[in-house]
């Protein structure tokens, strides 16, 4: 019996995985060899990444493939996120998702324009029943694309669970050829309390890092006393492409022991943007590099390994640590960093600046000066600060955008000063840009002379007028003309004060689906739907931004019949 343990918990986690994931079951999504622009979990804006990110040879329009039989079980078409969105669900519980698509195979395609044209909507989610649209592995099911929020063509693919949370696909057999380590860019050094330092500093220290042939890495020595933690920049590439991608798995070690692990193997979208406590917050919105910080106070994430979450190293007086790094991708290559320790007692002491207002994260807090007001939930922060509290005027300076927050909170302007013509047009901006001058629209609602929004940023806000109407221009035809060979009607429309917030287009009166591409600013219709069979025609398009402004736009085109 003994012995049986020991053999079962020597296993590696991978053959763990294999023998827990169905292995052969899913199929690849495309008929292109597989190389990867962005690997599961890997670290993004506010959230891990949810799937693969398979590239498409820089082009929009090749087949997709059910990875496996199933039936569609969902359908989501928004302007931003994923853009046009598949979900298959699969006999065995597990369910696919495909992203950023172009558009549908014909049989689906028709199926959500009939809807779409229904609702008079782009923007639609449907969740057909089990017996509506089944597919065979392998069935066409769409064309990949760069729908929503995709900077450039790519199919997203996830695999998801029955309790919708995303699995890496690796662990179902998807492989990737890989025989390179992981690469470390950078580590850097936290004094972690009041007494304690690195390097003489209670600042974060850079730690020089000494590449070896061997694709490992030694560091300079560190000095360092009291509690402290490490933490690493890190990618990794696949053999096919240069991209860096993510890794799989990171764990350090304290003169043999180990102290901390990280699995990127599966995750629950309730917890993905507790990624803004993983990293190094303050350093990523300042120089946008993700450091991992492979030590954590509250162990908030169920990427880590709960038996070795802590990661903290207490370092003594006159004494030698060998402290190490192991940065493991998917095929088991890794990469090690040697790190050497010397305890050395300085006086140094932290100052920490004050402010008036201190945040104790697990409790609500209420600001308020002049016209504006912050109300922020228990649980708003990870952590206890002071924050900067100011309001000069119309402008809230609200510490920066140093610290993360687990949850939105509400800025409210009072805006009863303004005349009631101007109160229309106001919106609160978030200042951005080098210069904080850059006015960015804040998600704002208005309730009487209460302007509220809703954030998850810290930094500095603003009350801006939007008073401009947004700008229409047709793309490829101009009033008057005959277009009858014209598969596609553009129209470009743009709006730099608030926003876009909706557009109506209709031909003779009718509604017609127009599709919108924020990152072109176009919006495109389809002369294959069939909506007129006039030779004369009047398109007409209203566009209206976040305020309220709205713009018309009227023109005759004709067609043979
Ligand atoms: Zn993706």
């Amino acid at each position: 019996m003994r012995l049986v343990l020991f053999l079962l918990t020597t296993f590696s986690l991978i053959s763990q995985a294999q023998n827990i994931y169905p292995q052969d079951y899913f199929g690849d999504p495309l008929e292109v060899p597989l190389i990867l622009s962005g690997t599961f979990a890997e670290l993004r804006s506010n959230h891990f990444h949810s799937g693969l990110d398979i590239k498409t040879q820089q082009r929009e329009g090749l087949r997709v493939l059910a990875s496996a039989e199933g039936f569609v079980s969902r359908i989501k078409i928004s302007h931003y996120g994923y853009g046009k969105a598949l979900y298959i669900t699969h006999p065995n519980g597990y369910t696919t998702v495909y992203a950023h698509l172009q558009k549908f195979a014909p049989e689906i395609e028709a199926y959500i324009k009939k809807r779409q044209y229904e609702a008079e909507s782009y923007e639609i989610e449907l969740f057909p029943s089990a017996n509506e649209l089944k597919l065979n592995k392998g069935e066409h099911v769409a064309y990949s694309g760069n729908t929503g929020g995709s900077g450039g063509p790519h199919l997203h693919f996830e695999i998801r669970n029955k309790e919708e949370h995303p699995l890496n696909p690796m662990l179902f057999g998807i492989n990737v050829a890989d025989t390179t380590k992981p690469t470390i860019k950078s580590i850097y050094a936290y004094a972690l309390n009041d007494s304690s330092s690195v390097n003489n500093s209670t600042e974060k220290q850079k730690i020089r890092l000494i590449p070896l042939a061997s694709g490992d890495y030694n560091t300079e020595n560190i000095e360092a006393y009291g509690v402290i933690g490490i933490g690493v920049e890190t990618n990794d590439r696949q053999n096919l492409a240069a991209n860096s991608n993510g890794v799989y798995q990171i764990q350090s070690f304290l003169n043999g022991n180990q102290n901390f692990e990280i699995n990127f193997q599966s995750f629950s979208f309730n917890e993905t943007r507790n990624i803004n406590q993983l990293i190094d917050y303050e350093h990523y919105t300042t120089t946008k590099h993700r450091i991992q910080k492979l030590f954590n106070h509250n162990n908030i994430l169920s990427l880590y390994n709960p038996e070795f979450y802590n990661g903290n190293l207490v370092v003594k007086d006159s004494t030698n640590s060998i402290y190490k790094i192991r940065v493991v991708d998917f095929e088991n290559n890794d990469a090690w960093v040697t790190i050497n320790i010397k305890g050395n007692k300085t006086s140094t002491k932290k100052t920490e600046e004050k402010t008036p207002y201190y945040i104790y994260a697990n409790q609500s807090t209420n600001l308020k000066s002049g016209n504006v007001a912050v109300h922020f939930y228990p649980n708003t922060f990870y952590e206890d600060f002071y924050m900067d509290f100011n309001v000069q005027n119309d402008t809230l300076t609200l510490h920066d955008d140093i610290m993360p927050t687990k949850n939105n909170f509400n800025i409210n302007f009072n805006v009863s000063h303004f005349n009631d013509e101007d109160k229309d047009k106001l919106f609160v901006s978030r200042l951005v840009g080098r210069n904080k001058n850059y006015p960015l629209y804040t998600s704002t609602r208005r309730e009487g002379d209460t302007l509220i929004a809703s954030t998850k940023y810290l930094g500095s806000y603003t009350l801006t007028a939007d008073t401009v109407k947004p700008s229409i221009t047709p793309k490829n035809f101009r009033d008057e003309q005959w277009i009858s060979n014209y598969r596609f009607l553009k129209v470009k429309i743009d709006d730099s004060g608030s926003g876009i917030s909706n557009y109506r287009a209709t031909i003779n009166g009718k509604w017609i689906l127009m599709e919108y591409d924020y990152k072109t600013k176009t919006l495109t219709f389809d002369f294959n739907d069939h909506i007129s069979t006039e030779t004369k025609n009047n398109f007409k398009l209203i566009v209206t931004d976040n305020v309220g402004n709205s713009s018309t736009f009227e023109s005759v085109f004709y067609r043979k019949k």
